[in-house]
């Protein structure tokens, strides 16, 4: 079995419950939900005339729009480089694909897996694997995915997206223990400090984007 990836490389997570944590990314391509503030906009369409070889996916050093498919047992192959055993499967809209097979051999191989998904459909993937879900104003997640979530993690631009959180949270019946974090979009500063209040109100965590504070991939 195979996925259209757009990246794969080794860096540090920079969000969420997992932060800090050194991890190898698989970014997909393709995502319908097109926000607005999306950082990942090349990987929104998955084109015929932008794929590539596997090669040029594994050693890019500049993001764009190419993309190759590559399957499960090469992907395996690419990994043995790389120290990291935690894999965050991203996008894109990773969500759009069935990730049972690639998330069951990564497991079966050593590797504890992360999907980074706003939750548009619903999520298959092996049973271990943390499920990180970003609602997105957009597209709402389905109710399936918020169940099956670990961890929500809500980007925030303006006061007015803290009704979103609500919205969301008001209809999660269940008692699973989830991990909510806040996260203000592209380091902007308004919504660092929305976040922060309302973290601090609402003991949840705060996500800062890590990485682009670091200025890493
Ligand atoms: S869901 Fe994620 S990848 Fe898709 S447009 Fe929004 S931020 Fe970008």
């Amino acid at each position: 079995m195979y996925y259209p990836v757009n990246e794969i490389f080794q860096s540090i997570q920079g969000e969420g419950y997992y932060t800090g944590t050194p991890s190898i990314f698989i970014r997909l391509q393709g995502c319908p939900v097109h926000c607005n503030w999306c950082d990942t906009k090349y990987t929104w369409i998955c084109s015929d005339k932008d794929r590539t070889s596997v090669e040029e996916v594994i050693n890019k050093n500049q993001i764009s729009k190419k993309w190759s498919f590559i399957y499960i047992k090469d992907i395996l192959k690419i990994f043995k480089k790389w120290t990291a055993k935690h894999v965050v499967i991203t996008g894109g809209e990773p969500c759009l694909y069935d990730l049972v097979n690639l998330t069951t051999k990564l497991e079966k191989s050593g590797y504890h897996c992360q999907v980074e998904t706003s939750g548009i459909k619903n999520i298959k993937c092996s049973l271990n694997t943390w499920i990180t879900i970003s609602p997105k104003k957009n597209k709402r997640p389905t109710h399936e995915s918020i169940i099956r979530s670990n961890e929500i993690k809500f980007p925030i631009l303006k006061k007015e997206d803290i009704l979103y959180i609500y919205d969301i949270l008001s209809n999660i019946k269940d008692n699973k223990k989830r991990i909510i974090c806040l996260q203000p979009v592209n380091q902007n500063k308004e919504a660092l400090s929305i976040c922060i209040d309302l973290c601090t109100k609402k003991n949840w965590r705060l996500s800062i984007q890590l990485h682009k504070y670091l200025k890493i991939e």
